[in-house]
């Protein structure tokens, strides 16, 4: 056994079917009185079910969180949470919803309860990503990791198919990049790829039948498991160059992670195989890079750069941005490797 440094989490999890309705005895338990509750426009109505449901435990909703956590949305919901005297915040929604609790967090530390309809890990994390004026900075802090976690299978039946299979392919990223971070130890190893396995049996299923209880289940299991890796570990190229993408090119976030992914674990292959070897197993796969892009033409997810809205005439710059600053990946690049790999997802080939 390789020498190693784990750093287990603070933070409960609950999970289950239909589990929303205990988040009234998790704010007992903290000794909680005031939750505001946050959603997107698009999920307004779950959250103010929500507020029905905790009765005078809600002192309000706010319903305006937005993709990448703008400052000024940020803002408006802190006045909103300063004029209403609350004593936590409870995210209902995706990794934008997420963000913006941990955004409210890292400012005030106020507890925050986050039930998770997507499959982006953020609620496993203390990172926050926000933007000022259209940039994009990146915050690692203890506020910003959530206090309790309420997974609720029941409330991921109705996340879209297209979105379930990139959000999906985005969890699975965080647990690739984790089993060869120059951080790993074995037990976020174990989790990244026990995550792995559970997604990749689940979302084949879920995009057939969407309703499917048991694939849900399975998917929202794995979907944790690898947000706890990304929160555990230091993440390598695939990351970077989405960061770059979505950062610099507006690409979108999850649909990003599904593209590159193929295409980055197949450079890293060349260099560490063994370190995933137990990926390629656990997507059934010889290779994981082509693994994972069989996985993503199986789900209808997309596979190419292009479609997604990048321009070919952008891969240069996107290249130059990649390689300016120095960063750890398991095997040394150039900048034409990264220009191949970007070319290859593009172009959205079947890596060799
Ligand atoms: P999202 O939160 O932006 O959600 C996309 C859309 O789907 C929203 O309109 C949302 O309301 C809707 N939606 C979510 N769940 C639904 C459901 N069950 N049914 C119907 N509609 C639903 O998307 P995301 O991919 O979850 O999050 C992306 C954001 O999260 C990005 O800004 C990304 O940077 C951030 N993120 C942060 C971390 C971190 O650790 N800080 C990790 C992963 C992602």
């Amino acid at each position: 056994m390789n020498p190693f440094v784990y750093n287990a989490a603070q933070g409960r999890v609950v999970f289950g079917h239909g589990t929303i309705e205990q988040t009234g005895a998790e704010m007992e338990r903290l000794g909680l009185n005031r939750a505001l509750v946050l959603t997107t426009p698009q999920q307004a109505a779950d959250g103010k079910r929500l507020a029905d449901m905790l009765g005078v435990k809600a002192a309000g909703t706010y319903a305006t969180a937005t993709m990448h956590t703008p400052l000024e949305i940020t803002e408006e919901a802190m006045q909103l949470a300063q004029s209403l005297k609350i004593d936590c915040t409870i995210a209902l929604g995706g990794g934008s919803t997420t963000g913006l609790g941990k955004a409210i967090a890292y400012r005030t530390d106020l507890p925050q309860i986050v039930i998770p309809t997507t499959y982006a890990g953020s609620e496993m994390t203390d990172i926050l990503g926000e933007t000022k004026q259209g940039l994009k900075t990146t915050v690692r802090d203890p506020r910003i990791l959530p206090e309790v976690v309420i997974y609720d299978v029941d409330l991921t039946l109705g996340l879209p198919v297209s979105l379930s299979a990139t959000s999906g392919m985005n969890a699975i990223a965080h647990a690739v990049e984790a089993v060869y971070a120059k951080d790993k130890n074995p037990v976020i190893s174990l989790m990244s790829v026990e995550g792995i396995r559970a997604l990749a049996k689940a979302l084949p299923v879920i995009v057939k039948s969407p309703q499917d209880k048991e694939a849900r289940s399975d998917a929202l299991y794995g979907a944790w498991l690898c947000g706890v890796a990304l929160g555990a570990i230091s993440m390598s190229l695939h990351h970077k160059l989405c960061h770059v993408f979505g950062g610099s090119f507006d690409l979108p976030h999850a649909e990003t992670h599904t593209v590159i992914l193929p295409h980055a674990t197949a450079f890293n292959e060349g260099a560490v195989p063994d370190l995933l070897a137990p990926v390629a197993q656990a997507l059934g796969a010889k290779k994981a890079g082509q693994g994972l892009f069989d996985l993503a033409k199986s789900l209808g997810a997309p596979t190419r750069l292009a479609d997604i809205g990048m321009k070919a005439d952008g891969l240069d710059k996107a290249a130059e941005i990649a390689t300016q600053a120095p960063y750890w990946n398991p095997r040394p690049f150039t900048r034409e490797d990264i220009r191949n790999v970007m070319q290859s997802a593009f172009d959205g080939s079947r890596p060799q």
